[in-house]
């Protein structure tokens, strides 16, 4: 019996990385009529049959699940914007931020394209950066063509599981790529993966890279706030679920309450009014989806 975490499920079998590099396993038949099914990401307990052809005996708990991509056990979520083509998003931003928060998953942000930016843009790029890093969200503007600033954000990756989101022509697949150029058969798998289109049906993989693991097809894309109740909404916001207790009234939302905390580091300029605008606008969504059912 040994150890391992599943990288990649294809046609029935899992493939898992254990003390003895990689085995291909089939699932044991008990997970046949169980509801638990393995999944890539779970960390596994495995009997090899021989050194490259084993069985799955167990599955341990997890700490999260992801539906798309399907993988288990992520710690964070690399989310890729552009500085330019098309335009960095802080809205955008601010969406992932709160699903990320409320699947308690790390968030790297990372903005490409900086060699294509005017003074201006970078300027502004610099500007939500602050913003960000103040709020202890690692943020890094790259380069994907002269490498700029790649290897700081991918030292992210060590020891954890990381899924990658972001539109489509920010520079996902090239920020892999310029990452692991000696590669070359994976990078140009990676490549592929992530061009497919989002609704293909595929197998995921998790690619080892910078001392952690990486999912090769791009997901968490589902932006539409689907079961969160409106009054949760600054728990996902950590500058103003700091700030709750402080706030004169239980259940504050920080809209038009008296003694409202938020609202008074609003105005000293301690939180900035573009995350309070998108919070507002977020905010709007959900009590009018909430009306529709
Ligand atoms: P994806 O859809 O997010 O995977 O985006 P791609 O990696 O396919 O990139 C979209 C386009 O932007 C391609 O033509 C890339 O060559 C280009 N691109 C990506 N990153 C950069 C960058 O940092 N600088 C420049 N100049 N072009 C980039
Ligand atoms: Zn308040």
């Amino acid at each position: 019996m040994a150890e391992g975490r599943i990288i990649k499920a294809l046609s029935g079998f899992y493939y898992v990385s254990g003390p003895e590099g990689t085995v291909q396993c089939k699932g044991r038949g008990v997970f046949r009529n169980k509801k638990i099914k393995p999944l890539v990401g779970d960390q596994v307990v495995y009997k090899a049959d021989n050194y490259k052809e084993g069985t799955v005996t167990e599955v341990k708990k997890r700490k999260n699940e992801l539906i798309r991509p399907p993988i288990a056990n992520v710690d964070q979520a690399l989310l890729v914007f552009s500085a330019v083509e098309p335009a960095f998003s802080p809205l955008l931003l601010d969406r992932f931020l709160v699903h990320v928060e409320e699947s308690d998953i790390d968030p790297l942000i990372v903005v490409t394209k900086e060699d294509l930016a005017s003074e201006e843009v970078m300027k502004e790029v610099a500007r939500y950066k602050a913003i960000y890093q103040k709020l202890g969200y690692p943020f890094y503007v790259v380069s994907n063509t002269s490498n700029k600033g790649l290897e700081e954000a991918a030292l992210h990756f060590k020891d954890r599981i990381t899924v990658i989101a972001g539109q489509s022509g920010v520079g996902k697949s090239s920020f892999l790529n310029a990452l692991v150029p000696e590669l070359n058969l994976e990078t140009g798998a990676i490549s592929t993966h992530l061009g497919r289109g989002k609704h293909t049906t595929r197998h995921v993989e998790l690619i080892s890279l910078y001392e952690g693991l990486v999912a090769d097809t791009p997901g968490f894309s589902s932006l539409d706030f689907q079961e969160m109740d409106e009054s949760e909404l600054s728990l996902y916001f950590p500058e103003m679920r700091e700030r709750l207790p402080d706030c004169k009234f239980r259940g504050c939302t920080h809209r038009k309450e008296p003694g409202c905390a938020v609202k008074e580091a609003l105005e000293q300029g301690e939180i900035s009014e573009s995350r309070y605008n998108h919070y507002l606008q977020f905010y709007q969504e959900l009590s009018e989806q909430q009306r529709r059912y």
